[in-house]
């Protein structure tokens, strides 16, 4: 289609974002149109400011590794680490090696449980990875900025974003999209326009119907800290084993930890949060002295469930049964892990799908 005159992206995330980036480039010609239910920019991957912390908060520690190119294009930061370290809480003994943690790290990447991955996805990680040199292997993780590092970036060349403008319905005609429905908005949806659903799965199952997904939680848990705590082997990253945690970042104001395929029904409340400070100080081999302030942050939804189910009802394609729609979101990339990588590379897809 040469002749586009507005590409209306439904979805402010890093898909949703990078769907405008690409269609600028590709389409230098149309209108460029953003649409975000939310008051902030990307999604399941923002920066906002904590209350409770009163500081700037990522909402989750993003990891990015040096060799994912989609991200790398984008990514504003040079603050790689080599390798993380490994923490065993019952011997307390630290190590490097992957192998030995490899459950550990594939449950992080796929927030599902190691045995019940797809093969289909742990290839696709392996073809991936593979190649890559030890310098690819680096890794980035976010330090309170992924707004600055990557979000801002992402939407530099697009000028029509609007938040706050979540799309309620739409209305269908000769198997295309004639209009988006908002609040208080009804857009038409000319012959000469595209749309681009860049929803999370739940979202877009909601409004556009279709195949229903099982979802996996993490809890990210931010503790404030007065400066830069130390961690055995002076990690910045430490993965844990046998604690009921998966991972502790440090910056230069907190500790953050992550949790990923978390047990749906744990209460994580503030005795938690309080039990798992407790166990970081035994790994830093200090009292607990007071509790920092600290906030968990819980997505119920946080990725969907990429087992062998779950990964066979991903799209093949960014094409669907609407001509003018076209798909864009980590979850629309079979086989790969739901991550900001596929995210953008699904938007880089779409467009050129149209
Ligand atoms: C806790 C957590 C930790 C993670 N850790 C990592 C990690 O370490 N590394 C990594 O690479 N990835 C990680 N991820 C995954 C990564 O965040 C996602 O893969 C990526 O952000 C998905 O981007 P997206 O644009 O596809 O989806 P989303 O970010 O979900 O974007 C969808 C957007 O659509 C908007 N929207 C929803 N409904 C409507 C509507 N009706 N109208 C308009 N807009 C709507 C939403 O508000 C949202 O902004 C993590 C995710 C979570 C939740």
């Amino acid at each position: 289609m040469a002749n586009i005159k507005t590409i209306y992206v439904i979805g402010g995330g890093i898909a949703g974002l990078s769907a405008g980036y690409f269609a600028r480039k590709r389409f230098p010609q149309a209108e460029i149109k953003i649409y975000e239910a939310g008051k902030n920019l990307g999604g399941r991957c923002q920066t906002f400011y904590s209350k409770k912390l009163d500081i700037e908060l990522d909402n989750a520690t993003h990891v990015i590794l040096k060799g994912n190119k989609y991200s790398k294009q984008f990514l504003q930061s040079n603050d790689f680490i080599n390798t993380p370290f490994f923490y065993d809480f019952e011997k307390h003994l630290t190590d490097i090696n992957r192998f030995s943690h490899a459950e550990l790290i594939l449950r992080s990447i796929f927030n599902t449980d190691g045995k019940s991955i797809d093969w289909q996805c742990k290839l696709k990680l392996a073809q991936k990875l593979f190649p890559y040199l030890p310098s690819q292997l680096k890794i980035y993780y976010s330090k309170h900025s992924l707004k600055k590092d990557l979000i801002l970036p992402l939407c530099k060349k697009t000028k029509n974003i609007f938040n706050n403008m979540p799309l309620r319905g739409i209305e269908i005609t000769a198997n295309r999209i004639s209009k988006l429905i908002f609040p208080h908005k009804e857009i038409k949806i000319h012959a000469d326009d595209i749309v681009i659903s860049a929803l999370d799965a739940h979202n877009y199952s909601k409004i556009f119907g279709g195949v229903k997904f099982e979802y996996n939680r993490i809890v990210n848990i931010f503790y404030r800290t007065s400066q830069k705590l130390a961690l055995p082997n002076n990690a910045d990253m430490l993965g844990i084993e046998h604690t009921g945690f998966d991972w502790l970042f440090v910056t230069d104001n907190t500790i953050g930890v992550t949790i990923s395929n978390i047990n749906k029904n744990l209460c994580c409340n503030n005795d938690w949060a309080i039990a798992i400070w407790k166990k970081i100080c035994e790994i830093r081999q200090i009292n607990p002295a007071f509790i920092p302030a600290f906030q968990i942050l819980d997505y119920p939804r946080a990725t969907i469930m990429q087992d062998k189910i779950n990964n066979r009802k991903r799209p093949n394609s960014a094409k669907c049964e609407y001509k003018n729609l076209f798909l864009a979101g980590d979850w629309t990339m079979k086989n790969w892990p739901c991550c900001i990588e596929a995210a953008i590379a699904s938007a880089c897809r779409a467009i050129n799908s149209i």
